[in-house]
């Protein structure tokens, strides 16, 4: 059996987190999405930590299960670190990383040290001022298990390829210890395809997990396992990039990510990185420096062109979240009362999510939801949609189904439904 992996999700303890984010919302979350291994998130945080050790018993070696709870899905032992510091050229870097860890012994050696380096219950995901070097130095020492993965990688904010604070390779950043990065987060702006067009991230494995500040979003992207399940062969299977075991990710459409394109929100602007050259890299509204997203960064560090195939990379699918569907086929907000109903309707009848948009079977669809629904969720498996693109915080805009064709059900057949 597949297992479906989520493993960058926050906690509440960290800055800008629902408030819900706990491990029972988590659990849950997980139900609903179609996760099988969801990550614990923020285990660095003392009280998060506690709460760990309290409501998770071991499981299979390196996984947990929610004590007292009837369910299949475990939990896995993740936090995320920010390091700030200063580059040998002298500018300030932020950069983000995601710790996976084998055991509560190894989190709490790990947790023993990070502790003398920062203030661990000021913020579920803490800030280092050291060398993000000195982290992999760390790791190694207290347990050759333990992951680091370089965090949603070209985001343009706290990202180690990013256009702020990023460098321009895992080298300058990671220096002798760069044979210990072993995988990249692709972030929801990027996928597998785009990363392969950088030759420097030929020894790291794609994989692709959620970051979810609020419980709607866990499990928007994903990792696929073909492994047993327990801790060392997932990692294995990170180690090695064997398709058998690392079996495919699962990507929401990049051009839908915040940071796809460049531009201005304030302004209103936004750019294709062509067009941005062509501007000279500055707004042409308020000719200030325009923020330069994923895809001008991906376009400045490539050199291999779109349309190259890596042989033996590990394939993808892209998804749009099944309430942005929705809001699409119906006409509405995505937070709006009628989605949320529908979408609550559809994973009752067909759920998890995650199946929904994948695996359930175009007859069983049209079955069970609204014609145009049906209709949407198959036009995205097939690629046969727009999207304009997100830039500078602003998410990208699908377009799945035209306006034509949603007037084309008459308002009666809709309330019908
Ligand atoms: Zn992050
Ligand atoms: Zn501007």
């Amino acid at each position: 059996m597949p297992i479906v992996a989520d493993l960058h999700v926050h906690s509440k303890y960290s800055q800008a987190v629902s408030p819900r984010m706990d491990l029972s919302e988590l659990l849950r979350q997980a139900e609903i999405k179609g996760i099988d291994v969801i990550g614990t998130g923020d285990f660095t945080h003392p009280l998060h930590f506690q709460a760990i050790q309290n409501e998770l018993e071991p499981a299979e070696p390196g996984l947990f299960r929610y004590r007292g709870a009837k369910s299949s899905v475990r939990f896995l032992l993740t936090a995320e670190v920010c390091n700030i510091f200063y580059s040998r050229t002298k500018q300030e870097k932020r950069i983000h990383t995601l710790l996976l860890a084998p055991s509560l012994e190894a989190v709490q050696e790990l947790n023993r040290t990070l502790a003398s380096w920062g203030h661990l219950e000021e913020d579920g995901r803490p800030v280092f001022r050291r060398q993000a070097k000195d982290l992999v130095k760390l790791a190694r020492g207290v347990h050759p298990e333990i992951l680091l993965i370089p965090a949603h990688l070209w985001t343009p904010w706290y990202s180690l390829l990013g256009s702020h604070f990023g460098f321009n390779s895992l080298e300058e950043c990671f220096e002798e210890e760069t044979p210990g990065i072993h995988a990249i987060e692709t972030g929801l702006d990027s996928d597998p395809a785009m990363n392969r067009r950088v030759p420097q991230l030929d020894g790291t494995t794609c994989v692709s997990f959620s970051d979810a500040h609020s419980p709607e979003k866990v499990g928007r992207e994903a990792t696929v396992f073909g492994t047993a399940l327990n801790y060392h062969e997932m990692a294995q299977a990170i180690h090695a990039r064997s398709p058998q075991k690392l079996l495919y990710t699962i990507e929401v459409d990049s051009r839908y990510g915040k940071y796809y394109w460049d531009g201005h929100r304030r302004c209103e602007n936004q750019m294709a990185p062509a067009e941005t050259r062509r501007h000279k890299y500055l707004c042409p509204v308020c000719k200030q420096k325009t923020t330069l997203g994923v895809r001008h960064r991906v376009e400045t560090l490539a050199q291999r062109p779109e349309s190259f195939i890596a042989p033996s990379s590990i394939p993808y699918k892209t998804i749009l979240p099944l309430e942005v569907i929705l809001a699409d086929a119906l006409g509405k907000d995505s937070g709006s009362k009628t989605v949320e109903n529908e979408y609550a309707h559809l994973i009752a009848q067909l759920g998890p999510e995650l199946k929904i948009l994948l695996d359930v079977p175009e007859g069983t669809l049209k079955l069970a939801a609204h014609p145009l629904i049906a209709e949407a969720i198959l036009a995205v498996r097939e690629g046969n949609y727009t999207v304009q693109p997100g830039f500078d915080g602003i998410w990208g805009k699908p377009c799945i189904i035209s306006q034509e064709r949603r007037l084309a059900f008459s308002r009666p057949q809709m309330e019908m439904f």
